[in-house]
């Protein structure tokens, strides 16, 4: 039988981002966190940064910018004086508007050097914060102190000297009935977009208590109703699921290709699909490792994706959900990380993920949508 090759298959020939690890290192220790190694402190060296940024072909991208996405472990952890030494590959990328700077940050480190640096390099900020310090508390240093303290003063910070910033939350069992508490605080801090995770069950994260369809259905409820009301904050699956429902028919019901995601460690090594799977131990998976960047270019790495075994899985299990599943034109299979770490199968189609965060909120858009016809 032919080889499966990624040009013709769900994925796309090149990246819309690249999720880099300039150090293993967090200051934090979060409950749900999944990695691995966040205890142990190794950085990226430039030799890396130069092969990942020499890696990236004169055709990429062929619209808009890559974005370039600093996510440790903390990268603030590395100081400012070597990220803006990892980020110093990407300049010429960056300045003839190829790519984008995005950091990922806990916003506990951030101080006016830090804001000097997002100026000068026009990075977008990204702050993880799960709503007021009771939605946050499981937030918490090594000690197991809370970190919210602290992650105020680094969004203070931002806000001090106009450093626009977006905001991903965890919504876990003990966020779930809030929406509106945590939207209204979230949008008080001066947040331009916040991204609304489902906890999940993912890398070595085995916090229990992650919550159910149900709850989930009448969390996106509360949060459809509160982004009607509130529409200077964007929420971003709501939006996504709106830009879906604009489509014409025929481009709703169109396949669009899955973006690999190649995520890069601190020694150049590439794994693809979902950065949860960076540094996990599977052997029958090769640890998930696609190549290194310091051997080959990643494009090189890319279009080799395909013969990938768990890569080829997951394409199994995206047809495997088009067959069988009726969110499949919202969803387009949703996430492979999720698939492995619920079911260490790649070509099962439900997971607690997807029900929680797709199909729960395209069923509360029909609750929401009923509501509104039966009311007219
Ligand atoms: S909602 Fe779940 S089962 Fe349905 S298409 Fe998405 S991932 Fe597959």
């Amino acid at each position: 039988m032919a080889k499966r090759t990624f040009e013709h298959g769900w994925f796309a020939s090149e990246p819309t981002s690249l999720v880099v690890q300039p150090t293993t290192l967090c200051n934090l220790d979060c409950v749900y966190c999944y990695l691995p190694d966040r205890l142990k402190k190794r950085d990226m060296t430039v030799v890396v940064a130069a092969a990942i940024a020499d890696g990236i072909p004169a055709e990429w991208p062929s619209s808009g910018a890559i974005d370039v996405v600093w996510h440790g472990g903390e990268p603030l952890t590395i100081g400012t004086e070597r990220l803006t030494g990892l980020m110093q590959p990407f300049e010429q990328l960056r300045t003839e508007g190829r790519i984008r700077q995005v950091v990922q940050t806990n916003a506990t480190l951030i101080t006016d050097e830090w804001c000097d640096v997002f100026s000068t390099y026009d990075v977008a900020v990204g702050v993880s914060i799960d709503g007021p310090a009771a939605m946050t508390s499981g937030r918490v240093d090594r000690r197991g102190r809370p970190a919210f303290e602290r992650i105020l003063a680094g969004i203070e910070q931002l806000r001090r000297r106009d450093v626009a910033f977006t905001v991903i939350a965890v919504v876990g069992k003990r966020q779930i009935q809030d929406a509106p508490l945590i939207l209204d605080f979230l949008r008080d801090l001066g947040c331009a977009q916040v991204g609304l995770n489902i906890e999940e069950q993912e890398g070595v994260n085995d916090h229990d208590g992650t919550p159910t369809k149900n709850e989930a259905r009448r969390f996106w409820r509360d949060t459809l109703d509160w982004a009607l009301a509130n529409p200077e904050m964007e929420i971003r699956e709501i939006a996504q699921l709106l830009d879906f429902l604009a489509l014409s028919r025929d481009q709703r019901r169109a396949d669009t290709k899955h973006d690999l995601i190649p995520t890069i460690g601190v020694d150049g090594t590439v794994v693809l699909l979902s950065p949860e799977l960076l540094g996990t131990h599977a052997p029958e998976y090769g640890d998930f490792v696609a190549g290194n960047v310091t051997s080959e270019p990643l494009s090189a790495i890319l279009r080799r994706a395909g013969e990938l075994r768990y890569v080829a899985e997951f394409s199994r299990g995206i047809d495997n959900c088009k067959t069988a599943c009726e969110f499949f034109a919202a969803c387009q299979g949703s996430h492979a990380g999720n698939r492995y770490f619920e079911h260490r199968d790649f070509t099962v189609t439900e997971t607690e993920h997807c029900k929680t965060s797709v199909q729960a909120l395209v069923l509360a858009m029909s609750d929401l949508t009923l509501e509104g016809n039966n009311g007219a």
